[in-house]
């Protein structure tokens, strides 16, 4: 591409205004349109791909100057601009529409970005939602998709994928273009995970999650959902009629709080809330049937992405919303983005405060929560963030609603499976991702505890290729034997 002129400012995203956005649960950001991408896409200095920072911190290594400079080479015809771009992005990364949205770009791809030194880095993820989601709108991802189709060649032989949130949807997909017939087992009646238990639809929308799924489908990956392996089927069980076996159950068990009280009425765990609002539609109660009791002061406790996305969802019921953090501003893990769009919505936070018990009224309701104030230390844990020490003064807030957002773990059954090793709650996989059961391959929350959507599809990538490798090798020996 020709040099260009430095564009220092990022071109803004429109947004909704938070007075609007709390009414309802509509996407906030509404992404930008051709001209507006092609504007930022223009800021790209196009580093060379064997140096390019963005694609070192980008987890599935996508060819981040290689998608954007299409954006701009065919800038006079934007369906071609378009396809070229998603042609270079799903190379590494089949669910780009959620990514985009989801990723915390600025600890990953747009960490190192060179624009940063002379002024914004480039909005890597606005611009890759807005190839998946012109695609989307336009069916080109369809042509695409019925382009690659054909030229895959069928090897006859099975595996089985546990679970369909983005690790094992991304093996799925990687599995299937690769000629295997794939089977994904999912527990609950939606496949999609936390993309679509747990993450909102004002920052992911449902109908997205269906679509890209409904294109793992097309490639021939089966789902079966409802079926609860360790119940409905044992891994064992899967190993008879399966050449091999993915693991993508992630760490859906969340942790309480042990302090007095736990069980009042209006305590939920994020897990439970977050559920009932986005995958049952209890927003939408009665026309959906699934309830959900929001009160009118909410303390949501904890403050990552999950606390995030619980409070803003109970803001949208009218609620005042409380986050309690047991430590600084600086220490919050949920993305910047979140919490900035948290802060303009209302959402009051307290620091330096760990509950020490749940107060209830005469009916076993929740109406208060008792903390301990807290003072950091100057040493760091493991995680880089600071120690934090109590110190002996408390404070009570009122609160009819409470959401517990501290954590989750692996669920149990399946970390329970016979000479399945398993180190403080994590499924143990060696570099090729394998378990200790020869054939089984983990993947996802399942091997890291909780962490983010793109390291978990990336362990989906690096699971299939090394799954491809396995089953390469039994098609041989089979072959010679
Ligand atoms: C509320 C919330 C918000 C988040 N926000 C972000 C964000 O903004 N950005 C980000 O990058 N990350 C975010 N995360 C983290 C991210 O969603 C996870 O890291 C990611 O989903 C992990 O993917 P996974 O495929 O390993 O597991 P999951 O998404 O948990 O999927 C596991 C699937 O396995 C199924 N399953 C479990 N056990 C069984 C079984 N026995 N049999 C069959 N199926 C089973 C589950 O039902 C589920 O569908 C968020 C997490 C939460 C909870
Ligand atoms: S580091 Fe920034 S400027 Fe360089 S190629 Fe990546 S996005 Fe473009």
């Amino acid at each position: 591409m020709p040099r260009r002129k430095l564009i220092k400012e990022r071109v803004p995203t429109p947004e909704r205004p938070p007075e609007e956005r709390i009414k309802d649960f509509k996407e906030v950001n509404l992404g930008y349109t051709f001209e507006l991408a092609v504007r930022e896409a223009e800021r790209c200095l196009q580093c060379p791909y064997e140096y390019a920072p963005c694609i070192k911190g980008c987890p599935v290594h996508i060819n981040i100057p290689g998608f954007i400079s299409k954006l701009v080479e065919y800038r006079n015809d934007p369906d071609k601009a378009v396809k070229e771009a998603l042609n270079v992005i799903w190379a590494c990364n089949s669910l780009p529409a959620t990514t985009g949205r989801v990723c915390p770009q600025e600890d990953q791809c747009e960490m190192n970005c060179v624009m940063g030194k002379v002024g914004d880095k480039i909005n890597i993820g606005k611009l890759e939602r807005f190839v998946a989601d012109y695609a989307r709108e336009k069916g080109i991802d369809e042509e695409l998709l019925f382009e690659i189709i054909p030229k895959i060649e069928k090897k006859g032989q099975k595996v089985a994928i546990i679970g369909a949130g983005p690790a094992g949807l991304t093996a799925a997909g990687e599995l299937a273009k690769l000629g295997y017939d794939v089977t994904i087992y999912e527990a609950l009646h939606e496949p999609g995970g936390v993309l679509m238990y747990g993450i909102p639809e004002f920052r992911l929308p449902k109908e997205i999650v269906h679509k890209e799924i409904e294109k793992l489908r097309k490639l021939g990956v089966r789902i079966l959902t409802d079926h609860v392996v360790g119940k409905t089927v044992t891994i064992e069980e899967l190993l008879q009629e399966y050449d091999a076996v993915f693991i993508g159950s992630g760490a859906g068990t969340p942790r309480l709080v042990n302090a007095p009280g736990i069980n009042l009425n209006g305590i939920y765990t994020a897990n439970e809330f977050l559920t009932r609002v986005n995958l049952m539609k209890a927003y939408l109660f009665p026309e959906y049937d699934t309830p959900v009791y929001v009160g009118k002061k909410v303390i949501v406790i904890g403050a990552g992405n999950t606390a995030m996305d619980a409070a803003r969802s109970a803001r949208r019921f009218g609620a005042e919303v409380t986050i309690a953090y047991r430590r600084g501003e600086e220490d919050v893990s949920a993305r910047e983005e979140e919490v900035e769009h948290a802060k303009e919505e209302g959402i009051k936070f307290v620091y330096f405060v760990n509950p020490v018990e749940f107060i209830g009224d005469e009916n076993g309701k929740v109406k208060a929560v008792k903390f301990e104030k807290m003072r950091p230390l100057e040493e760091r844990d493991a995680r880089g963030k600071r120690k934090i020490v109590g110190t002996g003064e408390y404070i009570t807030l009122e609160a009819d609603t409470v959401i517990i957002a501290i954590g989750k773990h692996p669920n149990r059954l399946i970390i329970n499976t016979p000479g399945l090793k398993v180190e403080r709650g994590k499924i143990v996989v060696d570099e090729n991702m394998m378990t200790s059961i020869p054939g089984v391959f983990a993947g996802g929350d399942a091997i890291r505890g909780e962490a983010t959507v793109i390291l978990a599809m990336g362990d989906g990538r690096k699971a299939a290729k090394a799954i491809h490798e396995y089953l390469t090798k039994k098609r041989q020996e089979k072959a010679n034997a």
